[in-house]
């Protein structure tokens, strides 16, 4: 019995293991040659293949604990955001920003810049304050900003190759109750008052099926928390699904579906705690690329590859998503040269996504964009160094803490050996 990634599209031959105590998952790693960590197998890249010691942290036991200042928590590591966001809540507490599922576990989130939108929020990333990791020898060891730093720069956005993290030291806010508002709007409309809109809302995010005129647009700020109870308005996903196999079987009704789609409302409001309103359900799989703009080129790399998409009436069958970060100095963010606009392509899971992909790639990258590190892209070592001037600074701690190579997969093995 082996493991697949969320999409199906990334297999290991290897079942997970799962220990029971930081003492057992340490004496695993001592012994083990080739050791990769998996959370909730959300990436899209092969970042947790192995033919080796696959780990997850689902069993070992662990709790949160709260800083006398209640500006911090230490968090188990594996535990999912559903997790921890719902503990944190008990407390009082809650993370600044969240992205728009929530079963990733903290530490395979934050390993690679896991976002959610708004113009003044980093990643998740940038709530890292400090970890505890089992390094490649099997011993535990922490850094922060101060006690072994290059390798908490480093870590915090790991891939997973500086070793297991067991607890991760996070930036809290007071717990906070949100409001939700999904609205269709027009795509000409949305592209010129975006920036303002932007500022105006705490969160703003759109989805543009390509083949349409509308968006549909979603905002969220915070609301007082007597207001009414939450009514559910995601997108109806039976009759989604319906429409996507449809376009899977007849490639070329998918312009024509959409349009007859986006004649439907999508308008909806609904309310509550914050950590039950930033996550939807996603059940129907689908293939994902999302590259990092500069914020001020990104809604016209959006209108160039949408352009490109309606001209050859190409089978793009799910929607864009397009959300703001604020940037961060941490090494190999896309988000460290400044704030970005995140551009998402998806495709559905049945349908073939390599060739689209690769052009709207090639789109992305004629516009400065750098891709998120766990959805798909096509980067080489020698891009890795030309996007990132810290790249070599990156590899060089990875020396450091695992000599012999013992978190390298094939794939990070080309990218960061
Ligand atoms: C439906 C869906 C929705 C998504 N929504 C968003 C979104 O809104 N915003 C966004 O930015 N991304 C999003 N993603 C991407 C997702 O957040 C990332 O792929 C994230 O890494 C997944 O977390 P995970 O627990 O599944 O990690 P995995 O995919 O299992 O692992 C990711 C990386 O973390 C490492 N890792 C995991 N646990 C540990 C550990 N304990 N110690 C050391 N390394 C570890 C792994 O080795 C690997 O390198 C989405 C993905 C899907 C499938």
């Amino acid at each position: 019995m082996g493991w697949s990634n969320w999409s199906g599209s990334v297999a290991a031959p290897v079942a997970v293991t799962r220990p029971q105590s930081e003492d057992e998952l340490a004496a695993l790693v001592r012994s083990a040659a080739k050791v990769r960590a998996t959370g909730a197998g959300h990436s899209f890249m092969p970042l947790c293949a192995s033919n080796d010691l696959l780990l997850g942290l689902d069993d070992l036991p662990g709790e949160i604990r709260v800083a006398p200042d209640r500006r911090t928590a230490r968090i188990p590591a594996g535990w999912s955001i559903k997790r921890l966001t719902a503990a944190l809540w008990d407390e009082g507490l809650a993370l600044a920003n969240q992205g728009d599922v929530n079963p990733q576990s903290l530490a395979g989130a934050m390993a690679t810049g896991t976002h959610g939108t708004g113009v003044d929020l980093g990643s998740l990333a940038t709530m890292a304050r400090g970890f505890r990791l089992i390094g490649a020898d099997g011993e535990a060891r922490w850094c922060d900003a101060d006690t072994e730093s290059d390798l908490y720069q480093a870590q915090r956005l790991s891939l997973g190759l500086f070793g297991i993290a067991t607890e991760i030291e996070v930036a809290l806010v007071p717990a906070f109750h949100l409001a939700e508002r999904i609205e269709k709007r027009r795509w000409d409309e949305v592209r010129k008052s975006y920036d303002d809109l932007a500022q105006r809302h705490r969160h703003i995010e759109f989805w543009f099926f390509p083949h349409a005129d509308h968006v549909i647009l979603k905002t969220l700020d915070p609301c007082d928390p007597c207001d009414p109870p939450p009514t559910t308005t995601d997108m109806e996903e039976t009759a989604f699904r319906r429409v996507l196999d449809v376009a899977a079987r007849l490639p070329f009704l998918t312009p024509w579906l959409q349009r007859g789609m986006m004649k439907t409302g999508f308008d909806g409001h609904r309310r509550g705690p914050a950590h039950s309103i930033f996550p939807s359900d996603r059940t129907i799989r689908f293939e994902e690329m999302e590259y990092e703009m500069p914020r001020a080129a990104g809604l016209d790399a959006l209108a160039e590859v949408v352009g490109w998409i309606r001209k050859k009436r190409l089978p793009v069958t799910f929607p864009f998503e397009y959300r703001t970060v604020a940037a961060d100095d941490i090494w190999i963010s896309p988000m460290n040269a400044g704030p970005v606009a995140a551009i998402s392509m998806h495709q559905y899971a049945k349908m073939p996504w390599q060739g689209v992909f690769a052009e709207a790639e090639a789109i992305f990258r004629g516009h400065d964009g750098r891709p998120h590190w766990a959805k798909r892209h096509t980067l080489t070592r020698a891009d890795v160094d030309s996007l990132y001037p810290l790249a070599e600074r990156y590899r060089c701690v990875r020396r450091t803490a695992d000599p012999h190579g013992k978190f390298l997969n094939p794939h990070l093995e080309a990218l960061f050996s």
